[in-house]
């Protein structure tokens, strides 16, 4: 992971606690008012050390190849979709307007590397209703009643709607003819 850009907020009302969350490409950890400049530098390197490993574990391990996703969408498929399988599942690069799309026709499925890290929670609520395509097109009721079996749709849902308003970027996950 590149080194990301920190910016640090002091609190006069914060005592004791430092805490540090990412906002899109930049970190912002949050400091007590009264702390050194030395204090302030070693909370740093930690708060992001943490997090990055924080965000490591909870990454995919669907992320590594295009074989690794795949081998993911066989566990999800078995679980939630009747063992449906892709032609095809691989990652693309960044698409201007989508996170992911499926061609029913010829049961092919791309995942934008936008997605690489995000938690695998999300990824899978995005494989999930990819897969799901394959079954129903649109998104109809026939649709959702397949992909919510997956208990973390809608948190998902909120997560990739945060995402792309924190990138300014305006994604959706597919088109709606499906
Ligand atoms: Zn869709």
């Amino acid at each position: 992971m590149a080194e990301p850009q920190v910016e640090v907020r002091r609190s006069k009302r914060r005592k004791q606690t430092v805490s540090a969350y990412r906002d899109g490409e930049k970190v912002v950890v949050l400091l007590p008012a009264r702390m050194s400049r030395a204090e302030e530098k070693r909370w740093v390197a930690d708060m992001l050390s943490r997090l990055q490993r924080s965000e490591t574990k909870r990454r995919s391990p669907a992320r590594a190849s295009d074989q690794a996703l795949a081998e993911r969408c066989r566990e999800l498929s078995a679980r939630y979709l009747d063992g449906t399988e892709p032609e095809s599942v691989r990652w693309v690069p960044p698409m201007r307007t989508r996170w992911a799309s499926c061609t029913p026709a010829d049961g092919s499925i791309r995942i934008s590397r936008r997605l690489r890290d995000v938690p695998g929670w999300v990824l899978d609520y995005v494989l999930v209703h990819e897969l799901a395509h394959l079954l129903v097109p649109g998104h109809g009721p026939d649709f959702w009643e397949w992909v919510t079996a997956y208990s973390k749709t809608e948190r998902a849902i909120g997560y990739l709607e945060g995402l792309s308003a924190a990138a300014h970027l305006e994604l959706s996950l597919d088109d709606d003819e499906g």
